[in-house]
């Protein structure tokens, strides 16, 4: 191993929340080091958000075209698959190449390092024979990688994981999904859109189980009838491939399942095994890296993104970026310049402050001039179709904390815009309230807009508006997000 190399800061992981930090502090001013060992931007670009997005808007435009008949004329419909894989291939992921996103944090001012960072001792990490020392601070933001369940058989058969799906250039006959949770159910309707033969096992008695009961049932029907088939409350015991037969799944219950291609997406794991958490003194075991309010896991070590466990979603990546930061610009002011964090923002080029541009410091949730992460209006968007948007706590949630719950409720199509829409107009509103202190504490809305109209609630179950005050606004007529109005007077 070579000299540590002295440096501000090290960024290990340039994921969403890590390229943003490492971005941010080196336009800030400080010598930052960010090491990445696959591609800059990590999963959202390149096989995440956005390629499934694009998939998505695919499937929906072909699924549109479907409604056509009876609405105004008829359409007929040709899926082909190959404009699709282009466009990811050629405008979302430039060929699984980062060069672009590399540049763009060099020309900030970064230094990167391709390769694995490892902790090595307090303020220090190790990226091959290379070892940095960081004077300020170590930004920890890896992420995850699927997690795959101990099914007998199925270690060494060729499954497909979310990269494969998302690289796909020709897409299989059949596709065996397991896992029906957002991820799952986003893909299973795209490939059932373009003429797979798709079929969703699920171990939890309903899909989408994180989120109310009511959203499984409209997604699981809106499935079905794009010809999915769903099996819930099945355990796989056992998986075989041959080349001939494919994929065949064994249930405990005697059930079998085949098909050609196996997806699976039964969640994520932190990538924290080969960290080296011991040597800073953090546990090593620990499923995600705990942090702070201020994103702090440990003395001079920040986290940020998937790896926090406080919901696997680029916006809380980004949210917790601006956090750390600002966190960490404040440490270095204080450390330049003493107790005064406000005198020394000067001495790194006023970073504090347009650091904190963005952000309101006003309010519970901060402390200082550092805002402190708070989760209760996290928003969340499967995007099937229609879409499920869902913010804060589900009913059970809510009666599991002791809350005194009221519930609302509002179906889509009884709504006008719903039966305007009339084909593909499922969904509905459903409102959860604390009775006691009068406002919103979660909130879901399924339908084709759902993650649009999830706005609205957003900012009501984040600023806590009275429930009174929501009633005496304005909601414009017809929209899908009028039916919110209705769900607030079946609150009681
Ligand atoms: C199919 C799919 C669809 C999704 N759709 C959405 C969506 O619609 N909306 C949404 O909000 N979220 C979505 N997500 C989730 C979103 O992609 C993640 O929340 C986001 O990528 C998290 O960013 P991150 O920076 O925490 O981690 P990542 O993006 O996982 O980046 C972590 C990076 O760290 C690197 N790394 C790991 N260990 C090391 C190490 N030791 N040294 C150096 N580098 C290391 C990895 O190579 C990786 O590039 C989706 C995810 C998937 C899989």
């Amino acid at each position: 191993m070579t000299e540590p190399q002295q440096v501000d800061v090290v960024v290990v992981g340039l994921g969403v929340g890590g390229e943003e930090v490492a971005g941010r502090l080196a336009e800030a001013g400080l010598d930052v080091v960010g090491v990445e060992r696959g591609l800059v931007g990590g999963e959202c670009p390149y096989w995440g958000c956005i390629p499934s997005k694009m998939m998505i808007r695919a499937a929906n435009a072909l699924a549109e075209a479907r409604r056509v008949d009876g609405l105004a004329g008829s359409a007929e419909v040709r899926p082909d698959w190959a404009p699709v894989a282009r466009r990811i291939r050629e405008e979302a992921t430039a060929n699984w190449d980062d060069t672009a996103a590399v540049e763009r944090f060099t020309g900030k001012g970064g230094r990167f390092v391709r390769g694995t960072g490892r902790l090595a001792g307090p303020g220090r990490v190790a990226v091959g024979d290379q070892v940095f020392q960081a004077r300020y601070g170590i930004v920890v933001g890896v992420g995850t990688r699927p997690s795959v369940p101990p099914v007998d058989g199925l270690a060494g058969t060729p499954y497909w994981t979310n990269r494969e799906a998302i690289e796909v250039a020709t897409l299989p006959a059949s596709l065996l999904v397991l896992g029906g949770g957002a991820i799952g159910l986003e893909l299973a309707q795209v490939f059932a859109r373009f003429g797979v033969r798709v079929t969703v096992v699920e171990a939890s008695d309903r899909v989408l189980a994180v989120e109310e009961p009511e959203a499984s049932e409209v997604a699981a029907a809106a499935l079905r009838a794009d010809g999915v088939e769903i099996h819930t409350g099945v355990r796989v015991e056992r998986v075989d491939h041959d080349e001939e037969a494919g994929f065949t799944l064994r249930a405990g219950d005697g059930a079998r399942f085949t098909a050609e291609r196996l997806l699976v997406v039964t969640g994520r794991r932190a990538h924290l095994d080969e960290l080296g958490l011991d040597t800073v003194g953090l546990d090593a075991g620990q499923r995600y890296l705990r942090v702070d309010g201020r994103m702090r896991a440990g003395d001079g070590i920040w986290a940020v993104g998937d790896v926090t466990g406080e919901g696997a979603f680029t916006h809380i990546a980004m949210y917790q970026a601006e956090i750390v930061v600002r966190d960490l610009l404040d440490h270095v002011g204080r450390r330049r310049g003493g107790p005064d964090a406000s005198g020394t923002a000067s001495s790194i080029g006023g970073a504090v402050g347009a650091a904190g541009a963005g952000g309101d410091d006003s309010g519970p949730d901060t402390a200082g001039s550092v805002p402190r992460a708070d989760y209760r209006a996290l928003p969340r968007v499967t995007f099937t179709d229609p879409e499920v948007g869902a913010v804060g706590l589900t009913e059970r949630q809510a009666r599991d904390r002791g809350i005194n719950v009221q519930v609302g409720f509002a179906p889509l199509s009884s709504s006008t815009r719903g039966w305007i829409h009339q084909v593909g107009d499922e969904g509905f509103i459903k409102l959860v309230a604390d009775a006691d202190r009068g406002v919103l504490v979660g909130a879901t809305s399924v339908g084709p807009a759902g993650g649009e109209v999830l706005a609205g609630l957003v900012v009501a179950v984040h600023a806590a508006v009275p429930v009174g005050r929501l009633r005496h606004m304005i909601y414009a007529y017809p929209t899908f997000h009028r039916a919110i109005r209705t769900a607030l007077d079946d609150l009681g």
